[in-house]
């Protein structure tokens, strides 16, 4: 597809932002380019159409900006995943961690129902632990291993320590998948997170 290779050149690289030794993929270069940005919008477009996707979910900031055009063009409604203390209603919350400390993603309560059926956008996946988040904030609900002090006890002849399931309640949505502009050559093709496939355009320049 030559409309990969236009994309692809728009996005431009700023290195050593905006700490040392990062290659920062800037994508506002991409904005600037009226086809290049097209092209990025209806190749999502041409993929999601047909997929009954009913919410389009954006994470802040830069999902906000292809998140909206491919949801109106697939007829689907807008939720923006924001940082914390930005949304006025009641929040859910999603925290993971960074390199250094953690973060957080919130949505309005009520926006997205159970059983809907979910894009996540974004701009740029690295480790993909924020589209993790997104993720398990929209997905059904989050299976956590804990142990029980007490049954450790009991079966500390055997040596075996029964974990314990506990489930959180979610929106629990079906998260079809997560799209995003660019990605790490290792994530191309068939990666998945937490199960959800993750369609990627373009490497990093
Ligand atoms: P991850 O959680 O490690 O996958 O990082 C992805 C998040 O970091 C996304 O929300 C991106 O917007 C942001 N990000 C990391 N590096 C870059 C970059 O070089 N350009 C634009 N965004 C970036």
């Amino acid at each position: 597809d030559p409309r990969i290779k236009a994309i692809s050149d728009a996005i431009r690289v700023v290195p050593h932002f905006p700490k040392p030794g990062i290659m920062f993929q800037d994508i506002t270069t991409l904005l600037l380019d009226q086809k290049a940005f097209k092209y990025t919008v209806d190749i999502f477009v041409d993929r999601y159409k047909e997929k009954k996707i009913s919410v389009v979910a954006g994470v802040e900031a830069r999902g906000f900006i292809f998140g909206p055009p491919i949801a109106l063009a697939i007829g689907a409604k807008f939720v923006p995943l924001r940082k914390p203390r930005k949304l006025p209603g009641e929040v859910i919350s999603e925290a993971y961690v960074l390199e250094y400390g953690t973060d957080c993603l919130e949505m309005h309560v009520g926006a997205v129902q159970a059983g809907e059926s979910v894009l996540i956008v974004d701009d740029l996946v690295a480790t993909g632990g924020t589209l993790s988040a997104a993720i398990r904030l929209l997905g059904k609900e989050l299976e956590v291993h804990c142990s029980s002090s007490s049954t450790i006890i009991l079966d500390q002849i055997n040596n075996i320590y029964i974990f314990e399931h506990v489930f959180l309640e979610r929106v629990g949505a079906d998260v079809v998948e997560c799209a995003c502009v660019i990605g790490l050559p290792q994530v191309k093709g068939n990666w998945t997170l937490n199960g959800v496939p993750l369609y990627v355009l373009v490497e990093p320049r």
